[in-house]
């Protein structure tokens, strides 16, 4: 075991249900091998202006439910200049801190890495978003929850779809990937999606359309904002210009998709990577980041993280065609 006397935490990015679980186990753990740890406020831009708040064991108590994240998130321009990162680091030293954990996306992992090399300083990283578009882990942070919001909400969209035989558009976030989108449509039973991964074979999804409106059927297309045409409102735009529009109509979920209660699989993943981040500092391993492979923790070179895409599962794409045949 290396010795460390003071670990600081961060969060970084955007913020993704089941952050403050992974700050409760990180701080917990630490306690639990002696270590002192510290919050630090709102991302990297807390390191560069000193923002540091000392968490004790309660101070990280009842907040493994809560969404969002207590210590506050950022993106922060400044750490990309070198001049920055040294103020960031010498605030580090003044509190006696020996190592970082920085959960967030693939962004501020890149950069926790440019501050680790400069300055020698172990760090772990922890991947939460709730896109899931880290390779190295089966599931980020925050993306079950995300997917569950996703879900509930058609469910409440098909409602009222149902009801007016509509059809609905309905975007989801993502970034430039497609796999929120491709799970939640398998898991809503949406009738088609949009991902930025396929060019989308737009003749084909218009015939579909007629298909269904001459029917009178209902429908549920979700279209990740990334999407190669642009998001829902431009799916509508091209509907609209074939005359298709009448009965469509547009659901951006937005920032809903964020928040709220971590799931159970969001606060497992949370807890088992924030307990597994001291350890690996312990162990005196850095510039690591933390996943789930296979049901196993794991590990793997923070230097390697790419973002996954296409997404593991396009074979969903078949099934969800194949299942809203009629
Ligand atoms: P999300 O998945 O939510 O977008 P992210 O961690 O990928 O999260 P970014 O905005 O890409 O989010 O990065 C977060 C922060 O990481 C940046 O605002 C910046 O402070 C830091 N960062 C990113 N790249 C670098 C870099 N090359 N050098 C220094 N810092 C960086």
């Amino acid at each position: 075991m290396v010795k460390i006397q003071n670990i600081a935490v961060l969060t970084s990015g955007g913020d993704a249900p089941g952050m403050n679980a992974c700050v409760r186990a990180v701080v917990r753990a630490a306690i639990y091998h002696g270590i002192g740890a510290y919050g630090v406020i709102d991302g990297f831009n807390g390191l560069i202006k000193n923002q540091f708040k000392k968490l004790d064991y309660h101070d990280v108590s009842n907040i493994i439910q809560r969404g969002g994240t207590i210590l506050g998130t950022a993106r922060c321009p400044d750490f990309l200049h070198k001049k920055e990162r040294k103020k960031a680091f010498i605030n580090l030293q003044a509190l006696k801190i020996d190592a970082l954990i920085i959960i967030g996306g693939d962004g501020s992992f890149k950069g926790a890495s440019i501050f680790s090399h400069e300055f020698d300083l172990p760090i772990i990283g922890i991947p939460a978003t709730i896109d899931n578009d880290i390779t190295g882990t089966d599931y980020t942070i925050g993306f079950d929850t995300a997917l569950n919001t996703i879900i509930d909400a058609v469910d409440k969209i098909r409602d009222t779809a149902s009801s007016h035989h509509r059809v609905f558009l309905v975007e989801v976030m993502g970034n430039n990937s497609g796999i929120l989108a491709l799970n939640a449509a398998a898991a809503s039973g949406a009738e088609e999606v949009f991902m930025p991964e396929r060019n989308e074979d737009l003749q084909k999804f218009e015939e579909k359309l007629r298909r269904a409106l001459a029917a009178n059927k209902s429908s549920i297309i979700i279209v990740a904002e990334g999407d190669q045409i642009g998001g829902a409102k431009e799916v509508f735009a091209y509907l609209k210009d074939k005359n298709l529009s009448d009965k469509v109509r547009v659901a951006v979920l937005g920032h809903m998709q964020r928040g709220g209660s971590p799931s159970f699989l969001d606060r497992l993943n949370a807890t088992l990577f924030g307990e597994q981040a001291v350890v690996e500092l312990l162990q005196g391993n850095t510039n690591l980041y933390i996943g789930m492979h296979n049901n196993k923790v794991i590990a793997s070179d923070i230097n390697h993280t790419q973002v996954k895409s296409p997404p593991k599962n396009m074979d969903y794409l078949k099934i969800i065609r194949k299942l809203s045949v009629y």
